[in-house]
Parts: C-alpha cells; sequence; structure tokens
C-alpha cells in the first residue's frame, strides 16, 4: 500500500491509507490525508481572554472556546492530556460544523456583547488547521474575531493559510534549546518560524507564553536568552511566563516556586516592556 506524506507539522508522517498520523488527529483516508478531527468538538466554554491568556487584547472581553482531540507534541506535563494525546476512540466528541460554531457565537455575542469571538484552543487546533479557516473565514465574515492558542509546531503553508484570519494568538514558546523540543516531538526552528510570521501579520497581535518547568527551562540563561530573541523579533510582543504545576507523565517534581516564576518574569523585562506572570 503506497503512504502518503502529511505535510502539516515537521513529523511529516508518512501514512498508509487507514492509519493515523502522531497527533491522532489527522489520517490517511482513500489515499488522501484528511483532518479526521475535523469539526469534532470535545471541549466548549466561554473564557475571559485573559484566561487564554491574552494579557493586551481586549481586556475585560470573552470569546468562545473550543477544543478538539489531538496534539503533534507530547509535552510530559500536558494539563491537557485527555484531549491532547487521544484520537477520535479516546475522548466523547460531538459534531459542531463551523456554521454551527459561528451561529452559536453569534448568538452569545447578541446576549453579551463582551462576548467578542471564537478561540481555537485546548488542544493543538492546527492539526485540524482546516476547520480553523473555514469557521474563522466564517467569524470574520459575521464580525466575530478569532484567537488562536497554539504551540506553533506546523509548516508554513499552514501559518499563511491561517494567520490572517487570527485577530489575536497566544503561541508557546518552550525553550530555544533544540533539544527540548526534540524530546517532545517538536522543532524549535519551526515554532519560531511561526512566532516571525504571526509577529509580522498586520491584523494579528501576539503574545507568547513559556510555562516554566523545574529542570527544563527554569534558568535566568534560559529565560534571558528566550526574551532577547523575541525582542529581537519584535520589543512590543507580550510575554508571559508560567508556573507549572505536575501533571500527566510529569509529577515527579514540584510546582515552580512563584518566587522562581517572578524572578524570571524581572529577567525577562531585561529586554521586554510587556511581561506577565501566570498560575501564580
Ligand atoms: S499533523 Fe499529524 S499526521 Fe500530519 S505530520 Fe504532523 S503529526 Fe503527522
Ligand atoms: S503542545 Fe500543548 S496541548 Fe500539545 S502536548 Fe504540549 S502542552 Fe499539551
Amino acid at each position: 500500500m503506497r503512504r502518503v506524506r502529511c505535510d502539516v507539522c515537521p513529523r511529516g508522517c508518512a501514512l498508509v491509507p487507514g492509519t493515523v498520523g502522531a497527533c491522532k488527529a489527522r489520517g490517511n483516508r482513500d489515499g488522501v490525508i484528511v483532518p479526521l478531527g475535523y469539526g469534532h468538538v470535545t471541549s466548549i466554554a466561554v473564557d475571559p481572554v485573559e484566561k487564554k491568556p491574552l494579557a493586551r487584547w481586549k481586556p475585560g472581553s470573552t470569546v468562545l472556546s473550543l477544543g478538539g482531540y489531538g496534539c503533534n507534541l507530547r509535552c510530559p506535563w500536558c494539563q491537557n492530556h485527555r484531549i491532547s494525546q487521544v484520537g477520535s476512540d479516546g475522548v466523547a466528541w460531538r459534531e459542531l460544523s463551523p456554521e454551527e460554531l459561528v451561529a452559536l457565537a453569534q448568538e452569545l455575542h447578541e446576549k453579551d456583547a463582551r462576548m467578542v469571538g471564537i478561540a481555537y484552543t485546548y488542544n493543538e487546533p492546527l492539526v485540524c488547521w482546516e476547520y480553523v479557516r473555514d469557521a474563522g473565514d466564517l467569524a470574520h465574515e459575521r464580525g466575530l474575531a478569532n484567537v488562536l492558542v497554539s504551540a506553533g509546531c506546523v509548516n508554513g503553508h499552514v501559518v499563511r493559510e491561517v494567520a490572517p484570519l487570527i485577530d489575536a494568538a497566544n503561541v508557546d514558546l518552550k525553550s530555544l534549546r533544540e533539544e527540548t523540543y526534540d524530546a517532545l516531538g517538536g522543532d524549535l526552528h519551526t515554532v519560531q518560524d511561526t512566532i516571525e510570521a504571526l509577529a509580522a501579520e498586520p491584523g494579528c497581535h501576539l503574545e507568547v507564553t513559556t510555562l516554566v518547568v523545574p529542570g527544563v527551562n527554569d534558568t535566568s540563561a534560559e529565560i534571558r536568552g528566550l526574551a532577547a530573541w523575541l525582542a529581537s523579533v519584535d520589543p512590543g510582543i507580550v510575554y508571559h511566563v508560567s508556573r507549572f504545576f505536575p501533571n500527566w507523565r510529569m509529577r515527579d517534581r514540584m510546582p515552580t516556586p512563584v518566587s522562581t516564576v517572578y524572578g524570571l518574569a524581572e529577567v525577562a523585562r531585561e529586554h521586554l516592556a510587556y511581561v506577565y506572570t501566570g498560575n501564580c
């Protein structure tokens, strides 16, 4: 049987018909790679934008946040592993077409004007980027905003498709060390390219988050390097330094001390004007 390679992320899964990729959300169906998780919703809630987190975009507003299943990374600390590390048979989901999603968002907006749009979040939304594109397009037509929360480890053609539709994004930057990304199944340079592309997108407000994990990325040198690189892209990028709590496959260490998070935020402020702490 002929293998077909998925071109969405650097993993480049080569799949025979009837199999799914490492993200568990795309697969080969009859010789074509398709987004198996398209429109499959596992979680939906109206969240304050500050929870995404977005600190400097429409403060006080809310967004209809939805997640599906699947992710191309394997962060052992993943808070959302029950949806990010499974496929269609590992979690309950319901179908929500882009039309149904946008109609629901519109209804919520009409009831409360603080509800400004839709956030694609919780798992990795870009493994089914076609849904973000289709719903995002429709949301813009109806005057609603689109928010993307992503680890950003997808190839450039995917970013180019969705970036013009995104009004605000929060992208994880876990480390500037290639070996850290290698251990998670990701690729540092791909994530950097995504951040650069979203920073350059005129209509997109960009914030970046680093979850500070003890023993992984909790040194001043690491955070100084991350902040300096972000400042070289755009010194106006809003940066979140966030506290780790044990979860999933990483329960062998304590939560990041609050003092460490505050100290590292100060380090980041050497390079960036807008630095926030999270989970403290
Ligand atoms: S998006 Fe999924 S199927 Fe495609 S290359 Fe990445 S992990 Fe593999
Ligand atoms: S990228 Fe995000 S959703 Fe995916 S495994 Fe890592 S923390 Fe979980």
